[in-house]
Formats: C-alpha cells, structure tokens, sequence
C-alpha cells in the first residue's frame, strides 16, 4: 500500500513547540501538511510565555523541507489559532488538542488556582479551538480532531484531582464531537499517549524515557488524522511503539425489582451485588441509545404482580 501523505491538508497542533506535540507536528509536516506550530511558550505549570519553542519547531519542520508557522496564544484564544491557519493557508483540516499543563497537588491541598488553570488550558482550551475549527471542517466537509487525555483521567491518579478530572472531561467533549461530526465527516478520537517528555522526565529513569520517545505515539496521531482512517469516538492508549483501543464494558446487570408493583430496597441491592458486579458475560455498550434501550428492555419484561 501507498505511503501516507498529507498533501493539501493544514493542520494545527497545540502545544507543539515540545514534547509529544513537537513529535505530531514534525512526522505531520513531514508527511507533506502545512503546519500551524501552536505553544504558548510556558513551563509545565502554565507559568510564562516565549515564542522561542514554537519557532524552534517551525524551523526544524521547513529546514526539512515542509511548510510551517508559528502561533503563540494560549488555547485558551483558540480562535487566533485558527485564524492564523486560516490566513497562512485558507483552511483546517487537521486539529491535534495536545498542549497542557499540571500542577499535581494533593486533593485537600489543591488551591482553586490549581484546579482552575489545569482545566482552562486542558478542557476549556480544547473546547475553544475545537469549536474555532468546526465550522471551518463543517463546511468543506472533512475534518480530524484528536483530543488528548491521561490514564490518569481514566483511572484517576494520586496528586492529580485537577489533572484527571479535566482529562476525562476531555474524553466526554470528544465523543460528542465525534457524534456532532459525524455526518460532516468530521471524526474526532482521544488519545491516552505515554511519552518521554518534560512532563514526565522527574518520574521516569533516562532508558525509560528514552524508550517512550514521542516518535513512538506520533503515528498513531497521524493514522488518525488521516482521511483514510473512518474510525470516530475511539479512545486509544499508546506509548513506546504500542498501541491499545479502549471502550467501556459493563455488566449484565440485574434488576431490582420483582414486579412493576415490587418496592425496590437497599437490601435488594445488597443481595445482588455480587451478580451486579459479575463481569462474566459482560457487554459494550457503545451509546446513549444502547444504554438507555438496554434499561427499557428490561422495564418491558418487568411481571406486573408479584
Ligand atoms: P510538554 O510539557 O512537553 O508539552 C506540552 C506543551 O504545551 C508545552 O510545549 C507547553 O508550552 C504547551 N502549552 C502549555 N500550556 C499551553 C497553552 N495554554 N497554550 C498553548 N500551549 C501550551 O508535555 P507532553 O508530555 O508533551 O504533553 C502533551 C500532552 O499529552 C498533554 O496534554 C499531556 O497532558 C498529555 N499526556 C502526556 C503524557 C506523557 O506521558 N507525556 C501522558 C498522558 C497525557
């Protein structure tokens, strides 16, 4: 099969200017996309501002040969973002929410500040280019966003309340981009990436880091951002060359009430709790519809006596 190119696509790449997104957008740029190389330029608190990061990466992209420019705002101004892709280049095609911050506190020692920031830039921020951009892909019909979440989101994580809340909030924002997008051809996905970076340079050894580079999770990026890839709503976990898909699982369940006339008690929730918690025989639910038909199905079966 034919390599993967992406000629005639722009695209935008927040929190470029290092790490993870630095990897997207140079194996972007150099698979032929005209790249808007976003980073505010700040520490892994959120705090400062330099366009030195960006700028080193739009200079590694074109002396390659591609084609790039620099953006400094903050996510949080995600329609300057889009505007300068718009300018440079007439459209967008191609959005890759990445940038973040942290501030890991314990949860009693987690100033508002703390929790504030981290979703400003990490579910705000996301929101506020994502929703620059859609109309944009809406109207010309093709679009591919990935948002950026954190096993710390799906599972939660000592010290990042803050962190993992944002983070999983990131997951719902893009399922419903992906169901809203749907019919535009607009299909956005969420990656839970495991990279050696500046974020996680203090908790990981060097030969760690350096097996977990970002060059080992940029092409799952790219895979999904391109227009052969029709996958929408998926949730992939990747770092060091390996990569999972994610989905929920739930058990069968059990009702709880004998009849439509049966009264429903703690104690009957007790009593089934083992059979409510047996994952064997599980499902996938995949939507709303599903959950929700799955509750009615039961409700119908339900004896009208005792
Ligand atoms: P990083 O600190 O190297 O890169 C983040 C970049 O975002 C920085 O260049 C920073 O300047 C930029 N940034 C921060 N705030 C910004 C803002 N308001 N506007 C624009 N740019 C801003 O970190 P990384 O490890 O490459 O992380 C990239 C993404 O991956 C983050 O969303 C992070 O939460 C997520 N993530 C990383 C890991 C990992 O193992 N590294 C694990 C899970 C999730």
């Amino acid at each position: 099969m034919a390599p993967l190119n992406f000629h005639n696509k722009v695209a935008v790449v927040t929190g470029a200017g290092g790490g993870l997104g630095r990897g997207y957008a140079l194996l972007l740029g150099s698979r032929g996309a005209k790249v808007v190389v976003n980073d505010l330029g700040g520490d892994t608190k959120g705090e400062g501002k330099s366009s030195r990061a960006a700028d080193a990466v739009v200079e590694e992209i074109r002396s390659a040969g591609g084609t790039a420019v620099a953006n400094y705002d903050s996510v949080e101004d995600g329609e300057n973002i889009i505007q300068t892709a718009l300018e440079n280049f007439g459209h967008i095609d191609i959005l890759v929410n990445n940038a973040g911050i942290l501030r890991d506190r314990s949860l009693p020692r987690t100033s508002n500040t703390d929790w504030d920031l981290v979703h400003r830039v990490h579910l705000r921020g996301s929101f506020l280019v994502t929703r620059a951009a859609f109309p944009v892909m809406k109207k010309q019909g093709f679009g591919r966003i990935i948002m950026t979440t954190s096993t710390a989101g799906i599972f939660g994580n000592f010290g990042q309340a803050n962190y993992s809340a944002a983070k999983l909030g990131l997951l719902g924002l893009s399922n419903t981009v992906a169901i809203e997008g749907r019919k535009y051809n607009i299909n956005c996905n969420t990656v839970a990436p495991f990279g050696g970076t500046r974020m996680t340079e203090d908790i990981m050894p060097p030969d760690m880091l350096e097996e977990l580079k970002p060059e080992f999770v940029a092409p799952v990026v790219s895979w999904l951002c391109h227009e052969d890839c029709h996958d929408t709503g998926g949730l992939y976990v990747t770092g060091g060359g390996w990569v999972s898909k994610f989905r929920w699982e739930n058990t069968t369940g059990v009702m709880c009430r004998e009849s439509r006339v049966s009264a429903m008690t703690p104690e009957t929730v007790r009593d089934n709790w083992d059979k409510i918690c047996d994952f064997t025989n599980s499902e996938n639910l995949e939507s709303n519809e599903e959950t929700t038909g799955s509750i009615l199905e039961v409700l119908n079966n339900l004896k009208d006596t005792p």
